[in-house]
């Protein structure tokens, strides 16, 4: 498949670097971006217990890649994309079933 995005990290020119996460798609309304949600512990020492926390990211969707809601994928940092999005979407993980 051709992939004419200038915003896509493998066919475009887009260059990734810093944080990497894995994360399922909560929304994919928008036209090449998805909401990224992600599930992480921190740790707190006050109280030696872990809290859950939950952090949501807007990551750019490349028409190659496409991912729909409920799929697992993969995201990496970038250059800001737009006013929210400095994430962009390198992979599907796991399709939803
Ligand atoms: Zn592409």
């Amino acid at each position: 498949m051709t992939c004419e995005d200038p915003k896509c990290a493998i066919h475009g020119g887009l260059k990734t670097r810093g944080a990497e996460f894995t994360g399922k798609i909560v929304s994919a309304k928008a036209k090449k971006t998805a909401i990224v949600e992600r599930d992480y512990t921190r740790y707190i020492y006050k109280y030696e217990r872990y809290l859950r926390k939950r952090s949501r990211i807007p990551a750019h969707n490349p028409e190659c890649i496409g991912a729909k809601e409920g799929d697992m994928v993969k995201i990496a940092e970038s250059r800001k994309l737009s006013k929210t999005k400095n994430f962009v979407i390198t992979a599907v993980v796991k399709k939803e079933e």
